[in-house]
């Protein structure tokens, strides 16, 4: 049986029996893909270098009763300065677990691997604040998944909200809500709101240009964590 031909960026990396590991791939031809590569914890192994988190590379794949198994691998970018930056170490593991959580088996997602792959590219070799490039991630995600939070009106009377300086926002409802609607959830800022606004719609080419003022910052990571995990079902900070 010919080998298939796959190019990946390794989401997740499990010791499996005595020498070997498992790697949870998101591949660009067919989506999550676990691959065994045999013997890759044995010293000197060919497998050594592709099997870390992060890495991107072109993997050959051989595919025996539905099992895949590595047969060769040539890394295009190992992203390695992610692994000496504790935020860089960070934001990326966030990055790679969303993505393994909303991607599926065996079905491609070219928009969901060009984002998980120009944000660890970003991440690594940016001049950026990760958890700006973190933040923008998840912005981007909600987006490519269908579940982007309503913005710019209440979500209970209609009214527009883009004039108002604070306005209330409801995981439950999906955005945002007036003051009068919701004054028992929490409030945000309108800078923070249309600064999620143009994370969601932002160019992937452009996110080396993303820079949170501190207060924006950290306001957004309380509202698109917590609304993330609502939605996706999922715990953001392990
Ligand atoms: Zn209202």
């Amino acid at each position: 049986m010919p080998n298939d031909l796959y190019n990946g960026i390794v989401l997740r990396v499990t010791d499996y029996r005595e020498s070997d590991r498992i790697l949870n791939i998101l591949s660009r031809e067919r989506g999550l893909i676990a691959v065994t590569a045999r013997g890759s914890r044995k010293p000197n192994s060919r497998y050594a270098a592709i099997s870390q988190q992060f890495t991107y590379g072109e993997m050959e794949v051989n595919e025996r009763v539905g099992k895949l198994q590595l047969s060769s691998a040539t890394v295009i970018e190992s992203f390695y300065s992610i692994r000496e930056s504790y935020e860089q170490l960070v934001s990326a593991t966030r990055i790679t677990n969303a993505a393994e959580h909303v991607a599926e088996h065996d079905i491609p997602n070219d928009e969901l691997f060009v984002l998980v792959y120009n944000a660890l590219s970003v991440i690594a070799y940016g001049q950026n604040d990760p958890k700006d490039i973190e933040l923008t991630f998840f912005a981007k995600l909600l987006k490519l998944e269908g579940l982007a939070p309503t913005l710019t009106y209440c979500l209970k009377c209609g009214k527009d909200l883009r004039s108002q300086k604070e306005v209330r926002f409801s995981n439950s409802l999906g955005g945002s809500v007036c003051e009068r609607c919701g004054s028992a959830f929490r409030s945000v800022s309108a800078l923070s709101l249309e600064a999620f606004r143009r994370m969601m719609l932002l160019d992937i080419a452009d996110l080396r240009r993303v820079r949170l003022p501190e207060n924006v910052r950290s306001e957004l990571e309380s509202l698109i964590y917590n609304y993330a995990e609502y939605v996706f079902e999922f715990t953001v900070k392990k």
